[in-house]
Formats: C-alpha cells, sequence, structure tokens
C-alpha cells in the first residue's frame, strides 16, 4: 500500500525525506454546526478510518461516536479566554500524528476554512512536506439560518451576505471589523462569535447608518436538539441575548430576510424540541424508540452504555465449540455472539478451521459482515433478527436443516427466533456465547445530568428496562424539584416502576411506542 504508483510519482515531484516519504496524511475535516445527519459522507467516512483523531470541543458526542474503536482521539478543543491548546501546539499535534499513523483527522466544528484556523493548519503541515486533503463542512451560518427557518438571500429582501466575527473574547474586537461597510440596507449580516460584543457591534451598526429597526436574530446552539432561537430589532438585540442568555455556542442574523422567519421556521416547531428525554435501555442495540422521539425533536439520550461480557459459566460455550463437528449449522444471532464466539475459539487454542465442516447462517447483515471480519462468509443472511426471517428462509432451511443446529446468542429470555427454527424441524441447541453489562465507568455523566435537573423526562419501555436504571442511577433522582418526569410503557412497567419507589406521571394508554410518544406529547 506504501507503494502505489501514484505515491512514488509524488515522491518524485517532490523531495522528501524518507520519514516524510513514509507519513501520513493530514485530512482537515468539517463536522458541520452540530447535528449528526449533516456530515458529508466523506467525512463519516475518514472517521471510520481514521488512526488519530483531534477534534475541537465545538463536535459533539453523536459524531465521535463515527471514530472506530481503537482510534487514538485527542481533544484539542479551544476555549475563549483559557486557551486548551496552543494553535501552535495543534499544528505540532498534526504533525507528529501524521508521522507515526496513516490517517489523520482534525475534525473541526463547521467548515475548516471559515473562522477557524484551518488555513493556518494547511500551512503548517505541508510546511512539514506532509500532505494535507480538505474536507469542507456545513459552516455554523448555513446550518443556524436553514434550521431556524431564516433564508440568507431572498429576491427583493436581501442580495448579499456576509460573514463577520464579532471577535468572541473581547469589545475591541469588534473594532477590527468595518462595521460601516456592513451598515448597507438589502444585504444580510451573520456575525460568528459575538455573544460577548453583541452591544458594541449593534451599535456601532446603528452609527454607520443600518436602521435600528433591522429584524435580528440570535440562533444558539443551532441544528442541535437544544437549538434556540431568538428574535429582536437590531436595536434591542443586545438586551432581548441579555435577557434570554444565550450563552453559546451562538451567532446573529442582521437583516430583513429575518422577518421571513415567522412562516418557515419548522426545527423548534416539531412535537418535542426541546424535550429533554432520557431512555432507560435495557439492551445494547440502539432503540427505536429513542430514534423516534429524536425525529419528533426530543433531545435524547440513551443509557445506560453496554457492553459485551463472556458468560457468567462459560463451560457450555466452550464445550459446544470444542464439538462443532456434531453441528451442521452455527447460527449467530448478532455481532456480539459473533466476537465472542472467535475469542472462545482462540482461549480455547484453536482456530477457524474448527469450522471447516460447519455451514453458517447469520441474522442481519451486521451479523454476516462481523462473520466476514473473521474470514468467513454466511452461507444464509436474513434480513433481521426476528422469527419470520427464519420463515423468509424456510425452503432453503428445510432442505439442509434435517440435522443440528448451534444457536449462538446473548443471555436472556427464551428466544422466539429458536423457536421458529425449531418449528423447521432441525434440533437446535441454545449456548449463550456472550452477556450484556450495564458499563459504569459512564454512570457519573448521567448521574450528573440527573443531579442537575437537565432531564425532563425518563421513559421506560419495560419492567427490565426499570430495573436496570435503578441499579445503576436509583441514588440521583427523587423527588426534589428538577427531579424527572416519569413515563412507562404500560401497566405492567408502571407497576415496576413503581415497586422501585418511582412516581410514575405518564402511562402509555396501550403497550405501544406510538401511544407512549403521544402520552408524553399530551
Ligand atoms: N469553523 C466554524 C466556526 C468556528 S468559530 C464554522 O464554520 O461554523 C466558532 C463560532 O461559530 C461560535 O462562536 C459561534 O458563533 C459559531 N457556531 C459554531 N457552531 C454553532 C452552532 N451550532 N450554532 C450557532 N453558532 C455556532
Amino acid at each position: 500500500m506504501w507503494h502505489s504508483p501514484e505515491r512514488r510519482l509524488a515522491d518524485l515531484i517532490i523531495p522528501r525525506t524518507s520519514l516524510q516519504q513514509r507519513a501520513g496524511t493530514v485530512h482537515l475535516v468539517g463536522a458541520g454546526p452540530g447535528d449528526p445527519g449533516l456530515l458529508t459522507l466523506r467525512a463519516a467516512r475518514l472517521l471510520r478510518r481514521a488512526d488519530v483523531v483531534l477534534h475541537d470541543s465545538l463536535v459533539g458526542a453523536d459524531i465521535l461516536r463515527l471514530v472506530r474503536a481503537g482510534a487514538e482521539t485527542i481533544d484539542v478543543g479551544k476555549r475563549c479566554g483559557g486557551h486548551r491548546t496552543d494553535q501552535d501546539d495543534i499544528n505540532r499535534l498534526l504533525i507528529d500524528a501524521a508521522l507515526r499513523a496513516r490517517t489523520v483527522v482534525r475534525l473541526k466544528g463547521g467548515d475548516p476554512f471559515v473562522f477557524g484556523r484551518g488555513g493556518e493548519e494547511a500551512v503548517a503541515v505541508r510546511a512539514a512536506g506532509i500532505r494535507c486533503e480538505i474536507v469542507p463542512g456545513i459552516t455554523a451560518a448555513l446550518g443556524a439560518a436553514a434550521y431556524a427557518g431564516i433564508p440568507l438571500t431572498q429576491r427583493g429582501v436581501s442580495s448579499a451576505v456576509t460573514f463577520v466575527t464579532g471577535h468572541g473574547c473581547t469589545e475591541a474586537g469588534a473594532a477590527q471589523v468595518d462595521w460601516q461597510q456592513h451598515a448597507q440596507p438589502h444585504q444580510t449580516l451573520v456575525v460568528y462569535m459575538g455573544v460577548k460584543s453583541v452591544g458594541a457591534f449593534a451599535s456601532r451598526l446603528i452609527a454607520a447608518g443600518r436602521s435600528p429597526a433591522t429584524p435580528a436574530a440570535a440562533i444558539e446552539r443551532g441544528t442541535q436538539p437544544g437549538q434556540r432561537t431568538i428574535v429582536a430589532t437590531l436595536g434591542e438585540l443586545d438586551a432581548a441575548t441579555a435577557a434570554a442568555a444565550i450563552t453559546g455556542p451562538a451567532l446573529f442574523i442582521i437583516g430583513e430576510v429575518v422577518a421571513l422567519r415567522s412562516r418557515i421556521a419548522w426545527f423548534e416547531r416539531r412535537p418535542l424540541h426541546g424535550l429533554r428525554v432520557l431512555v432507560a435501555r435495557s439492551r445494547p442495540q440502539p432503540s427505536r424508540l429513542a430514534r423516534r422521539l429524536a425525529r419528533l425533536g426530543a433531545d435524547v439520550i440513551e443509557a445506560p452504555e453496554f457492553e459485551m461480557l463472556p458468560p457468567v459459566h462459560t463451560d457450555p460455550l466452550d464445550d459446544a465449540l470444542l464439538h462443532t463437528h456434531d453441528y451442521d449449522w452455527l447460527a449467530f444471532t448478532d455481532a456480539a455472539a459473533v466476537d465472542a464466539c472467535w475469542d472462545a475459539v482462540h482461549r480455547l487454542g484453536r482456530d477457524t478451521r474448527s469450522f471447516a465442516h460447519t455451514r453458517f447462517l447469520a441474522f442481519g447483515t451486521a451479523t454476516a459482515a462481523a462473520l466476514a471480519r473473521h474470514g468467513v462468509r454466511a452461507d444464509i443472511t436474513t434480513s433481521t433478527y426476528a422469527p419470520w426471517s427464519v420463515a423468509a428462509h424456510r425452503e432453503e432451511l428445510v432442505q439442509s436443516l434435517s440435522s443440528r443446529l448451534l444457536f449462538l446468542r446473548a443471555e436472556g429470555p427464551a428466544s422466539p427466533v429458536a423457536a421458529a427454527l425449531r418449528d423447521t424441524g432441525a434440533r437446535v441447541d441454545e449456548v449463550v456465547a456472550c452477556r450484556a453489562a450495564a458499563r459504569s465507568d459512564q454512570h457519573d455523566a448521567v448521574r450528573d445530568r440527573l443531579l442537575d435537573g437537565r432531564v425532563d423526562v425518563v421513559v421506560f419501555a419495560s419492567s427490565n428496562s426499570v430495573r436496570i436504571f435503578q441499579d445503576s442511577y436509583g441514588d440521583s433522582h427523587g423527588a426534589s424539584a428538577g427531579a424527572p418526569r416519569i413515563a412507562a410503557i404500560g401497566p405492567a412497567t408502571a407497576a415496576a416502576a413503581a415497586a422501585r419507589g418511582l412516581t410514575v406521571d405518564v402511562v402509555a394508554a396501550h403497550a405501544t411506542f406510538a401511544s407512549l410518544i403521544r402520552a408524553i406529547r399530551d
């Protein structure tokens, strides 16, 4: 891979030291303004591939989650006033990373070349003889304007748009911008880093001739679940920003186009916008309920996080894996079961050859992909893990399943899928390959949220989720003023919550997601 023809050609053109020849590439990547859906495909691909990721503090956890496990992540976030990592140090870190890793991603909020010092980083990296590529991102002005329902230009209303910096920290900084030039009507002005200098730049614009009646908006945490927008006149913008306690990240849009928001706003009008919901999890898979709540505008966290551990008793798994020749089929419920199986095989001093005579049934494409990572092609891949997915392959299975099948799965209640397999005539041995356990190292962050009153509603979709939630955080919430409301999917779950000392505020009329969501909305 290090000797591709393009690379040798490049080395002929730009003479390099041998260290530089072996160096990786630095990608300056825009992460967009917050909503992970606004990431480019190229950015997502690079995050999954990167060996080292250096990111700003503005980049959210939802996006960092795309970084592959095992990659090194470095937070070089800078805060106004208190510099966390100096720009020279960041440049040096980038170069160091490229000298020891192949793919280095410098992930920056918004777009790297808009008030992001991306230009300086690119120059420093190139000066060190290291390859540098740039991936644009949606800059905060574009993201925030779209999600606030403010077109930046509009025929007959505004024919130009300018991005300026309010120079965040000091009032003196605002003096560096020629406000006179931006005081003309029929143009839109977007001010980045202006929360501290809003009073200063608003009065300069007015002094330069822009009407104090010009509509203006402040948008905080644009495109994120907690987005807030306030609209005021330019003359009142300072007071309105202070009254709303806008802290940031926030930007200001000034111009006649702001008036269009009253007709276009959509993001903040979604039924659950801004509602901070904790969906109590009972299993590691991401929940459909959480996804649906987020689509309706809720600011959702799922907790606790889970990790996969070996079963408490490994004997049944070891025994089955030492006798794989007794089976015609190995069936895997999910990727975790696949990985657990190979861990056990290696622990037993064996390798993939143990499965030479066995066929593989993977439930879902992610499970098949996990098998592929271990060098095995699944003979059957179902579309999902559900009893009906067995029925969909019935013909194929009936022919070949007159025999024995080893069903490897995570610990849990009896599986209806195993029952469906038995219905096809197979002899099915169910063996627990792994078990999900709540990750206690993440408990503190969730406890802090609950204690600080940063959760409005806790949602329980099963009795099991009540038990796991109370075991994890039972000591961190109660009847205090900021305590969250409790919502339960049905009477059984509500009873389980009550039995655990929780006061249930909302119970769904029917035990379905739709009914639960309706109850929360009401
Ligand atoms: N390179 C970034 C800008 C970095 S400067 C970009 O292209 O967006 C940081 C400033 O960007 C903040 O002070 C704020 O004014 C603005 N900003 C960043 N994210 C924002 C968001 N989600 N909502 C509103 N403003 C944001």
